[in-house]
């Protein structure tokens, strides 16, 4: 398939630049075992969230969509020299189990904090409780509130908050199709176009994973 090369050059930065460590990839494994999809970032791409944490000098991440606790292990292994925190949102607690049993696996147990419920949800009662704010907020969970997840990112930013929202290209069909995700990513974009106290851009990416991409925006205001 066209996409032959995307996986041959991927391997290639993964084996030459990425290099995850031991409870990354057991955390695949886990993961694998207990039968989750297998719709975690690719490790390129859970390395490019670990630098750009790293980068914003980030101590708080808010990440919303944790399956197996993949992306909160690279987002801890950026915040945790600093200590900092990773609070990620899960809806399903056979994920959540799985995560912490991965998370606690790779010696974060203190540092990322699983929270189980619907993420909308969550977020009302994590405002309701004075949560802190967040340095970086990565939206990976379902497309369809994306809109309403990017209203809490708001509310929990300070000017120079970091948001990433992932699968913003789904194979182009961000453009084309009626589905609930295609017209969640749609409204994301609307509310970020319409938004003042953002900037953004986003990136077309290919990989293992296909066509794909992902919006990054910085708290300007
Ligand atoms: N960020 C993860 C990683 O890279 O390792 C992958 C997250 S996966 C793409 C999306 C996750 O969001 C799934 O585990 C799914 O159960 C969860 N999810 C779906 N709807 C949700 C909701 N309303 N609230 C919280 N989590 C939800």
């Amino acid at each position: 398939s066209e996409y032959a090369k995307f996986d041959s050059v991927n391997a290639w930065i993964e084996t030459s630049l990425v290099k995850q460590d031991a409870s990354l990839a057991s955390c695949l494994e886990a993961n694998a075992t207990a039968q989750l999809e297998d719709i975690d970032v690719a490790p390129n791409e859970g390395k490019f969230h670990y630098l750009l944490a790293k980068m914003n000098k980030v101590k708080r991440v808010l990440e919303i969509g944790t399956l197996g606790g993949y992306s909160a292990i690279w987002f801890a292994k950026a915040v945790a020299p600093v200590g900092g925190k990773v609070i990620t949102l899960e809806f399903e607690p056979e994920h959540a189990k799985v995560a912490r049993s991965n998370i606690a696996n790779a010696g974060f147990a203190d540092v990322v904090e699983v929270r189980v419920g619907k993420a909308l949800d969550t977020l009302k009662k994590m405002r309701e409780d004075g949560e802190e704010g967040f340095d970086y907020v990565f939206i990976d969970a379902d497309k369809s509130n994306n809109a309403g997840y990017l209203k809490y990112a708001l509310e929990f930013a300070h000017v120079g908050t970091v948001i990433v929202v992932d699968n913003v290209v789904r194979q182009g069909k961000v453009l084309e199709d009626k589905d609930a995700h295609s017209e969640g990513q749609r409204k994301a974009f609307e509310f970020l176009k319409g938004e003042k106290r953002v900037e953004c851009t986003a990136l077309q990416t290919v990989g293992p994973k296909g066509w794909d991409g992902f919006a990054v925006a910085m708290v300007v205001e």
